[in-house]
């Protein structure tokens, strides 16, 4: 028999929180860094090395690898034999936890949850509540996982029945296109399969949780029919090309991880949960001897890099663009830009759509005429920061409102992360506009490109607010250009091809 306190239950879990906004696991590093190295292509090398410098940064500065600081998921197993030493419920404890976490003076995480989602969605304000799964174990121990899980990633979730004659391999061929880049790959392809609809999705999300030993696996012969469909899922996925970011390349996933269990004779319940680049969890168990002290990990585990120098490399002064001069920038090329932007996400885009249906003016005479928008919700800052970990955030949620914004505001040009869709594509190209792309999960590193920062619009949206930002150096990658051409597009259909050429060694 054992005795967790809930001070200690509190501490630990909070103490978790805080560490996996900044350190990464070291396993994905050293897979990360693996594929860098093994990389050709040169925008998907590009952004991994802007994923692994801004990680490198993140542990030692102690802010957040991504302003999308997650969903917080709790997996508790509880020893039978453990006694509890509190005046509230489990639940409650662990929301304590992610509050005093989120809501921490010296690294604050951004609050991304909102209440009644089917209606007024309202901030809770401390990224309470989380989800919670708690099994009961013998012993005299709890086993604890705490994961933030990212909005982009999560969204990209996927869930079938298949028949049971059906081929897994080839429904998540099928899937993985589908997610785009908004799951900022590279990451990890969680699947579950078996049970019922809920355990599938359950196990998909386990198994995102589990040490990555893909490179053990290539080395060895599968021992089961999981294995087997890990190494096959992995060779074939990453054979489709789409690469860091979506941008083309040899990897796509660092790992495939599968987790089973007994269904029903009629059915094959298969589940598919990506993680990001910013993939975040740590383990630990808690005795009664105290809370966990979890260690931090060694830096020399973060590999030095820096970035290489890009012959389509240009910086461009965004306040110098003259509207009236198509610009002449083309899928692919990387950008340093300095001047002035605007940001803005959903909630503000609803609020300008609004005003702009209802033909009234702008708050503050906002003008977007010549001007660059980047959809980003950062961190709060701390200390002297302009603003805290301040990356893109995906902006395929905002195409429905691109062609109005477009022609009404006189819009020229997006800043976010992932794809566009086919009608935000035609306007953009009909609107000689241009959409820009910087790397998802390196928002501590894109936020010291940011000089100033103030709120000019909304400010009751709290991160949603519309912010002008004056940046320099901010690296961005041009995605979309004025003819409607589409790196998301070139780039995976060229290195798909490029890959059908390249011999796969599996062992
Ligand atoms: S890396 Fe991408 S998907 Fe993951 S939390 Fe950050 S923005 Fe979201």
């Amino acid at each position: 028999m054992s005795t967790i306190s809930q001070d200690d239950f509190i501490t630990s879990i909070c103490g978790a929180l805080q560490y996996i906004s900044y350190y990464h696991p070291p396993d994905f590093i050293q897979a990360l860094h693996e594929a860098y190295q093994r990389e050709e292509s040169p925008a998907a090398r590009d952004a991994m090395a802007q994923i692994l410098i801004n990680s490198r940064m993140c542990a030692e500065g102690h802010r957040p690898i991504c302003q999308d600081t997650g969903i917080v998921n709790i997996f508790l197993k509880v020893g039978m034999d453990v006694r509890w030493e509190s005046d509230t419920g489990i639940d409650d404890m662990v929301n304590e936890a992610v509050r005093r976490a989120y809501l921490d003076p010296d690294n604050p995480l951004r609050g991304s949850i909102v209440s009644d989602p089917a209606g007024k969605r309202i901030n809770t304000g401390d990224n309470t509540p989380a989800v919670i799964h708690k099994d009961i174990v013998p012993g005299d121990k709890v086993d604890i996982i705490v994961a933030a899980k990212g909005g982009g990633s999560e969204n990209k979730a996927r869930f079938a029945i298949l028949n049971p004659s059906d081929d897994i391999v080839e429904w998540v061929l099928q899937q993985v296109p589908t997610m785009g880049a908004g799951w900022c790959p590279p990451g990890i392809l969680g699947i579950g399969i078996g049970g019922t609809a809920e355990k599938a999705m359950l196990l998909a999300k386990e198994a995102i949780l589990e040490p990555l030993d893909m490179h053990n696996l290539q080395r060895r012969w599968p021992e089961n029919i999981r294995e087997e469909l890990r190494l096959e899922i992995f060779e074939k996925v990453n054979a489709l090309g789409i690469g860091a970011q979506g941008l083309g390349g040899l990897t796509t996933v660092l790992d495939v991880k599968i987790k089973d269990y007994p269904t029903h004779a009629a059915s094959k319940p298969v589940a598919l949960i990506p993680n990001c680049a910013a993939t975040r969890h740590v383990h630990f168990t808690l005795d009664g001897s105290g809370p966990v002290d979890l260690l931090p990990p060694r830096l020399e585990d973060w590999p030095e890099i820096t970035r290489e120098a890009s012959a389509s490399t240009r910086r461009v002064q965004l306040d110098d663009i003259d509207p009236a001069v198509e610009l002449d920038w083309q899928p692919g090329d990387t950008l340093l830009i300095s001047g002035k932007l605007l940001t803005r996400r959903d909630a503000a885009h609803k609020r300008i759509i609004d005003l702009l249906d209802r033909n009234e003016p702008l708050p503050n005479k906002l003008d977007f005429r010549g001007r660059f928008i980047y959809y980003v919700g950062p961190v709060a800052p701390v200390g002297d920061e302009v603003v805290g970990p301040a990356g893109p955030t995906t902006a395929t949620r905002m195409d429905k409102f691109t062609d109005e914004l477009l022609e009404k505001t006189g819009l020229l040009g997006m800043i976010g992360k992932a794809e566009r869709g086919p009608e935000a594509i035609k306007s953009i190209a009909r609107h000689k506009a241009v959409y820009l792309i910087a790397t998802g999960g390196a928002a501590y590193l894109v936020s010291k490109a940011i000089k100033k920062a103030r709120v000019v619009a909304f400010p009751e949206l709290g991160m949603e607010a519309v912010y002008e930002l004056e940046v320099e150096d901010m690296p961005v990658t041009v995605a979309v250009d004025t003819r409607g051409n589409s790196i998301h597009e070139s780039g995976p259909r060229e290195w798909k091809m490029r890959i059908g050429n390249i011999p796969v060694v599996t062992k």
